[in-house]
């Protein structure tokens, strides 16, 4: 296992609307070639216990993503090369401050205020990458309060996880203990006080968590 947090990790990639269904429920279009953005790694806390949310800020949705993290430097990696430098991965939150990220679009700004608050990156410890587990065939879901909230599976992304990570390492270099958060599946919505929400992988129990937005 391991357990990322704001000192050992490096920067952490997104990726926008990797999975159809998701850009069709935001209205966007399909994209031709992955959407890259970064969120600060200020941001990250764990995946467990309370996560308190800024309230001021407009509606906060939860995206669902499954997160690998790279454990030896890559700059422009094959196939082999990018499976080679995959060390670990898991679930993790790519929270969003929707209503701030309508604004800015609108407005054709950068969106790294709607990407990057206090505790916007909830990520759960990361288990070790063994070559020959499938990487696009990864079941994840979350549910809010009990009811199935957002359901994936990575064999539905529109760019498979070493895709993108070739993708990016072709164009940024990237370093050991940086994270890549894959996309989210469709379902996304926006979280509440005191809303639980609990995390499969792989049909295992991942975590429990419980939002203040006080
Ligand atoms: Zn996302």
């Amino acid at each position: 296992m391991f357990t990322p947090n704001k000192t050992n990790v490096g920067t952490i990639y997104c990726v926008g609307r990797n999975y159809a269904l998701h850009a069709k429920e935001l209205n966007n279009p399909i994209p031709k070639e992955p959407v890259i953005f970064t969120k600060a790694r200020s941001t990250l806390c764990p995946l467990s216990g309370e996560i308190e949310l800024p309230q001021a800020l407009g509606r906060c949705d939860h995206e669902l993503e499954i997160v690998v993290r790279i454990g030896k430097d890559l700059y422009n990696g094959s196939e082999d090369e990018v499976l080679a430098a995959i060390s670990h991965y898991g679930l993790g939150l790519d929270l969003t401050l929707r209503d701030k990220q309508s604004e800015f679009k609108d407005k054709k700004y950068p969106w790294d205020l709607a990407k990057s608050f206090v505790n916007a990156c909830p990520v759960a410890p990361l288990i070790p990458f063994e070559n020959g587990k499938d990487l696009k065939n990864i079941d994840f879901s979350m549910t809010v309060q009990k009811s199935p909230r957002q359901q994936g599976n990575t064999a539905d992304m529109l760019f498979d996880i070493v895709s993108l990570i070739q993708f990016i390492s072709a164009r940024i270099p990237l370093m050991a203990g940086d994270l890549i958060m894959t996309g989210t599946p469709e379902g996304v919505g926006p979280l509440n006080d005191g809303d639980q929400l609990s995390f499969t992988m792989d049909s295992h129990h991942v975590a429990q968590v419980s939002i203040s937005r006080p």
